[in-house]
């Protein structure tokens, strides 16, 4: 008997696990339902943990993972705004040894990209008869069937498919979650700042040379000072692919529509829409190089010159996680009421406390402090192949690891 699988979200998570599950079990038969259209921009990069890494072994497709990954873009390297010289005053690394030793913890985390990742995950699937993904299909709402499983619906009620089983895969704005969990609030909460983010497609060719020395030295490299945080990080696939992506982070905003109000911006309405590579991209520009002011070094002013595209968003987090970000979100408060000071002409003319910035940022994107080192440190390799996270995993992972 065929049991059906019925999985809403083709995000990592839903093709990862329906690699999985068509992988491990023939007799199941799994349907990913996804909102979005096939060709859908899938934004830019992401890190995977350890067991990230394994469940893509599981699905069989582990082997292509570096092919998809930024070779040393977990090695951040923290400057000051205002430095002019090419070392940084820190770096983050994972060192060899403490990989080898402890590989669960310490296992390579390089910058993975995600569309490319996607597409990987989505080819292994082709492969398979046991699966396949509907597109352009939103889910809206489940109910048991008379017949036994359970019945999804899409847009106007209509039936998207009978299951046995149904997973809920669509992340953050998830229609199902309210079958889960009781939540008054929406499920949504704000993480505490709101970035402009975007992407420089070729730093080799628009970027200068101050600024190529630091991304060609370390994958991701910071700039942190009075009260601010400018992030650069390689995730273009490939070797050829030098596509970086940049955050600037305000802290001071509690919504991305008062900083899209704030540039001259109207609200978008709809993710495609929001990608900005127009005149509202100049005004973007405009707005952070003025932001700045005199604070930064000429290469972060670099950086936001030659972005070739941006959005505004305000990262926003499950409530569930609320004990989590609350104290993120806590911190990015009492700092605000600490710094008084934080109208746009005297974020540029304070020297703001940054320590409690730099925790929020560390905390918020899971960076371990073990691995710190001084600038200059050696590199280390990168794993060529899939580690498992400990030895009795080991022994699980030699069944069900890649082939
Ligand atoms: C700036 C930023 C940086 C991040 N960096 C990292 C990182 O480095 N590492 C990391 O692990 N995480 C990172 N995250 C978090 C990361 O985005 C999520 O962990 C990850 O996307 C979760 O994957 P997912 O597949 O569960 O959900 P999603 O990626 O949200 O995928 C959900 C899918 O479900 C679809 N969907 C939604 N609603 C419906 C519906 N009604 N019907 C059908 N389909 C629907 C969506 O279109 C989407 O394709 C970052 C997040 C942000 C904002």
């Amino acid at each position: 008997m065929t049991i059906r699988v019925g999985i809403a979200g083709a995000g990592i998570s839903g093709l990862t696990l329906a690699g999985i599950l068509s992988r491990r079990l023939p007799h199941v038969h799994v349907t990913v339902l996804e909102r979005a259209p096939a060709a859908r921009d899938q934004g830019y990069g992401l890190d995977l943990d350890a067991n990230g890494q394994e469940a893509l072994a599981r699905a069989g497709v582990y082997h292509k993972y570096w092919d998809c990954s930024q070779p040393y873009s977990d090695h951040m390297a923290f400057f000051r705004i205002g430095s002019h010289g090419p070392e940084p005053a820190g770096v983050m690394f994972r060192p060899a040894l403490l990989r080898w030793l402890f590989p669960a913890t310490f296992a390579a985390r390089p910058e993975t990209n995600r569309g490319a990742l996607r597409d990987i995950l989505l080819d292994e699937m082709a492969t398979r008869a046991n699966t396949g993904v509907v597109f352009d299909t939103a889910v809206r709402d489940a109910r048991l069937h008379v017949d036994g499983g359970c019945e999804l619906f899409g847009d106007g009620g209509k039936s998207v498919g009978v299951f046995d089983l149904i997973i809920d895969a669509m992340g953050l704005h998830s229609t199902l979650r309210h079958h889960r969990v009781v939540d008054a609030s929406g499920g949504k909460a704000f993480g505490g700042t709101v970035h402009i983010h975007g992407v420089i497609n070729s730093p080799e060719a628009a970027c200068g040379a101050p600024l190529l020395a630091r991304l060609r030295k370390y994958g991701s490299v910071a700039g942190y000072g009075r009260g601010y945080l400018i992030f650069l990080q390689r995730f273009g696939a490939g070797s050829n692919d030098g596509r970086t992506c940049c955050f600037y982070q305000l802290n001071h905003l509690d919504s991305a529509e008062s900083l899209l109000d704030e540039i001259g911006v109207s609200p978008p309405s709809s993710r495609a829409s929001g990608i900005m590579t127009d005149e509202r991209l100049d005004k973007v520009k405009r707005w952070v190089l003025h932001d700045m002011g005199e604070v930064f070094d000429e290469s972060w002013r670099d950086a936001i010159r030659s972005l070739d595209r941006v959005t505004v968003g305000a990262p926003s987090s499950h409530t569930l996680l609320c004990v989590y970000l609350g104290s993120i979100s806590a911190q990015s408060r009492l700092n605000d009421r600490r710094c008084a000071a934080s109208s746009h002409t005297a974020r540029q003319s304070s020297a703001r406390p940054t320590t409690w910035r730099f925790r929020s940022f560390a905390s918020a994107t899971h960076c371990s402090t073990a691995g710190w080192a001084a600038a200059g440190s050696s590199r280390c390799r990168m794993p060529t192949s899939w580690r498992p996270c400990s030895r009795r995993r080991a022994r699980s992972t030699t069944r069900a690891g890649p082939t």
